[in-house]
């Protein structure tokens, strides 16, 4: 096989010193030109064994094929079919550990970029003004979907095409969950982006009422004996932030993930005439070494802040995807590895001042399989910041389960419900995403809510 075939086509991003300082798209994606070249490396397998590997299934062969073609609209309506998000996906999806994870030019070259080409074909399909709002006539069917994150609103989209009555109800003044609150504008742009994809779902038929939320405005009793739903799909994802339980976290300057992001990507506290206050300080520590970790510490770089990542294993062990962490450290974030807080030292205001921290050896794998790390005796010391972020991950919210008679959770807070089917303990009642897994990805919350979709459509037809 020649050589050029053997490796993706590069694509073009914004200067680290650059970008550094500002909170636009890192990435700048693919144009015509560079699409269909990366088009053309595809082998289209008999097998593809990429599709396999999409939770979604996208037909990825066909869509590369209408891309080399430069057939783009025919290509967006091929993943259409199967996704509401790919603008979302073409950036944020871990694709190395999925499509282009399987892909076959991945075993002795690099794999096709199957992400960045779906991006190519969303973004083109939005200048255009493409429609892609096939749906069938109405049959009269309520259902209530909780969370306007990736699963309800692929969920929701997928019961609309089929005729379905379909509201939201979201608990945030903005509709799509992590993409709208967590995700930073420099990954996945909001106005753009995000809202255009909200759009094409309400665009099926489906309604989205935000500020309100399940547990406390309504009950899912409610909304079943009361409101008529016949069925209810939750994806209220996990939006509830961990913390390590030492003394000093409740000092002044110490953040979840979460609500620093929050404040930040919904609230906009980066742009100057949003009056959100956040205190990104002059010296940040993000306690962690995952995604959330890394969008986190990059932001507060953006804001001006030294920034260091403080991860207690080493750095194969970051659970963060490659290029996450590549792109902080190119970006010049501060990794402090094998270092654990034991304590946060406030001053006499009640602000952060310190971090009282342990260096940390690895020893035998522990249930993970990864080394777990031990504490190196006599090692403490004390790192000089002023503010402190936490990202430790983060587990469903208990409101819905605590409000909602005879709905099963597990140990971990998560919503029990069938694998293929996402049916809960309650009859007409479906789950899936960050709900019933606790924290994991976009794609795989979008998949869930694909399989829900095709369960209600079952039990209200049967
Ligand atoms: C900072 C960050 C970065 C991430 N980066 C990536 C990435 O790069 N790639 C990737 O694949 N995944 C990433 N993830 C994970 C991914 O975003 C989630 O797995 C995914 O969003 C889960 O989707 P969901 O629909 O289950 O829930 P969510 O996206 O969490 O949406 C749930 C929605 O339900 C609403 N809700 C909650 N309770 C109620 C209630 N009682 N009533 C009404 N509404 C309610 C919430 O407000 C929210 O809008 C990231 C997560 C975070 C936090």
């Amino acid at each position: 096989m020649d050589n050029e075939r053997m490796k993706k086509v590069p694509v073009r991003e914004q200067d680290p010193k650059l970008r550094a300082h500002n909170f636009e798209e890192v990435c700048l994606g693919y144009n015509k030109e560079e699409a269909v070249k990366e088009a053309s490396r595809c082998l289209h397998c008999k097998k593809p064994m990429c599709v396999s590997k999409c939770p979604v299934s996208i037909d990825i062969p066909e869509f590369i094929e209408h891309i080399k073609n430069e057939e783009f609209e025919e290509a967006a309506k091929v993943i259409a079919k199967s996704s509401a998000l790919p603008a979302v996906c073409g950036r944020v999806c871990p694709q190395e550990s999925q499509c282009e994870g399987k892909c076959v030019l991945g075993i002795k070259g690099e794999a096709v970029s199957i992400g960045k080409l779906e991006r190519f074909v969303a973004d083109f399909s939005r200048e255009n003004n493409v429609d892609l709002s096939e749906k069938q006539p109405s049959n009269g069917k309520k259902v209530a979907v909780i969370g306007s994150g990736p699963s309800g609103l692929t969920c929701a989209g997928d019961l609309a095409k089929l005729g379905y009555d379909v509201t939201i109800f979201e608990a945030l003044h903005e509709a799509g969950g992590v993409l709208v609150y967590g995700i930073p504008e420099f990954r996945l742009p909001k106005e753009t982006v995000v809202k255009h994809e909200v759009e094409n779902v309400k665009k099926l038929g489906v309604k989205i009422e935000t500020n309100v939320i399940i547990g406390r405005t309504v009950t899912i009793d409610e909304l079943v004996n009361e409101e008529g739903f016949d069925a209810v799909f939750i994806g209220s994802g996990a939006g509830l932030p961990k913390f390590m339980g030492i003394p000093g976290e409740n000092l002044n300057g110490v953040f979840s993930a979460n609500e620093f992001l929050t404040r930040n990507n919904l609230m906009k506290a980066f742009k100057e005439d949003y009056d959100t206050p956040i205190k990104a300080g002059k010296k940040v520590a993000v306690v962690g070494g995952g995604n959330v970790a890394m969008d986190a510490a990059r932001t507060a770089l953006r804001l001006g802040a030294e920034v260091h990542i403080v991860y207690r294993r080493s750095e194969s062990e970051l659970p963060a995807r490659a290029e996450e962490v590549h792109h902080a450290k190119e970006e010049g974030i501060i990794f402090d590895l094998l270092t654990n807080p034991v304590e946060i030292i406030g001053d006499e205001n009640g602000w952060v001042k310190g971090m009282k921290c342990v260096k940390m050896e690895l020893g035998e794998p522990d249930a993970s399989g990864r080394r777990r790390p031990v504490e190196i005796a006599g090692s403490e010391f004390v790192m000089e910041v002023d503010t402190v972020i936490m990202s430790l991950g983060t587990s469903p919210n208990p409101l819905i389960s605590s409000t909602t008679k005879g709905l099963e959770i597990n140990k971990r807070k998560c919503i029990v419900a069938q694998e293929e089917t996402g049916l809960t303990s309650r009859e007409g009642v479906y789950a899936g995403g960050d709900a019933v897994t606790g924290a994991a990805t976009v794609i795989l919350a979008m998949g869930a809510g694909k399989k829900a979709a095709n369960a209600i459509h079952q039990y209200l037809s049967e």
